[in-house]
């Protein structure tokens, strides 16, 4: 069945809060998933646990509400499962630059094919607003009242390093703008990040709309996005918070195209075929 832009909407209130860039997010999702004009049935998304993974309510799309932190590893199960499917990942800064760093950093070595789409709030919202790896350092919370003593993690360079084939940042007022990545990075074949910066408006209070709009910039026009090298210079910019496609890397082999298990047709189709399916009752026996 085509994803009619209607039909995504799940009904459920959300529970975001008034002015939250999740509400922002979620729009450039639906508006990329219109463009890509595919079937329902390809597309699976995989949400991890805190704000941004309340979203696995507000879609009607075929999805999963993964562990806190493990949704990669989820998403990497069924892509493997069915290489055809796109997959798209979404969750915070909390889920994947903390609880779930190792998984962000192995499905980048990879590259593995799915969509990776970060709320990067700088906090953790849904337990209430204590410091999470991308908080500034200095930063005074519920958690760290005499200020944050660590160094953040920078999504952008880590990504880089860790051979991400396709790395982007987004900012969440610039609808047309993080649609339009999220639509590439959906189409680009192997691990791709949207790091997206967005206002946590009840709990990180002075990462405002107005600081931001001071900070963010595009990058250039001619902004050249295989030259790795610049691309960890500009992320490193003191003065910008620059957004658009840092880096891609095209045609290098992705996890699936490396496993000689994975043919034409995927387990999936293969399972289908079988004379008499096996359930998961019985695969469960096997291991009592
Ligand atoms: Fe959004 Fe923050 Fe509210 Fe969570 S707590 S819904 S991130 S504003
Ligand atoms: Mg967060």
């Amino acid at each position: 069945m085509p994803i009619n832009p209607k039909q995504l909407n799940s009904g459920i209130t959300s529970t975001w809060c008034p002015g939250c860039g999740d509400h922002f997010i979620l729009s450039a999702l639906n508006l990329a998933l219109q463009k890509l004009n595919c079937n329902h049935e390809d597309i699976l998304i995989v949400w991890g646990v805190g704000c941004a993974g309340n979203g696995a309510d507000f879609m009607k799309v075929y999805g999963m509400h993964a562990l806190h932190g493990r949704a990669l590893p989820t998403a990497s199960g069924a892509k493997l499962a069915n290489p055809k499917l796109k997959v798209i990942v979404l969750g915070g800064d909390g889920d994947g630059y903390g609880i779930g760093l190792s998984h962000f950093i192995h499905t980048a070595r990879r590259n593995l094919d799915l969509t990776y789409i970060v709320h990067n709030n700088q906090v953790y919202g849904l337990t209430l607003g204590q410091t999470s790896p991308t908080t500034e350092k200095g930063y005074c919370s519920k958690s760290t009242p005499s200020g944050v003593i660590e160094e953040p993690i920078k999504p952008i360079e880590l990504a880089l390093s860790s051979d991400t084939t396709f790395v982007a940042r987004a900012y969440y007022k610039e609808l047309k703008e993080m649609s339009e990545l999220f639509y590439e990075a959906i189409q680009h074949r192997g691990f791709s990040l949207v790091d997206v910066l967005q206002i946590c408006p009840t709990f990180k209070r002075n990462n405002t709309e107005e600081f931001y709009q001071e900070y963010v910039s595009p990058l250039p026009e001619s902004w050249d996005r295989t030259d790795k090298l610049k691309a960890f210079e500009k992320a490193q910019d003191k003065n910008k918070l620059w957004y658009g496609v840092f880096y891609q890397e095209n045609g290098k082999p992705t996890y699936c195209d490396e496993l000689d298990q994975i043919t034409d047709k995927t387990p999936a189709e293969m399972y289908r075929e079988l004379e008499k399916p096996v359930g998961i009752r019985e695969i469960l026996e096997q291991f009592r």
